[in-house]
């Protein structure tokens, strides 16, 4: 079986095609370089995506967040589910953590607006 995927690791955007032996990565090709690979390893074994969303202001409004670091695709719902209870005061600014350690392995919930 083969998976095309596209690499997201710098601008180029190369194809790169893995192919599969059951659970088995048997070929890596069509990337441009050692990023590319590794990239398409995670992508088949454990994808992981830098999560964007918003967090509720104590007047109503909202504050845009993300995670400091890429997190595990398949647990993203988990993650949402945890950041949306959360309710911040402001003002907030740009970078600061407003939950801390969400996977047990470091990954912070920051701002990515200053809010006043
Ligand atoms: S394989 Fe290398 S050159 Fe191609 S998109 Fe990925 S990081 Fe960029």
């Amino acid at each position: 079986m083969e998976r095309e995927i596209i690499c997201t690791s710098c601008p180029m955007g190369c194809h790169v095609t893995v192919t599969m032996n059951g659970e088995e990565i048997t070929s890596i090709t069509g990337n441009t370089c050692a990023r590319g690979e590794r990239y398409a390893r995670s992508e088949i074994t454990n994808p992981t995506r830098t999560l964007t969303t918003t967090v509720a202001l104590t007047d109503g409004g909202v504050l845009p967040v993300k995670s400091d670091a890429p997190l595990a695709k398949k647990e993203i719902p988990h993650y949402l589910e945890q950041i949306h209870e959360v309710i911040v005061e402001r003002p907030v600014l740009m970078g600061d953590i407003i939950l801390e350690d969400i996977d047990g392995n470091g990954v912070n919930i920051i701002a990515t607006q200053n809010v006043f």
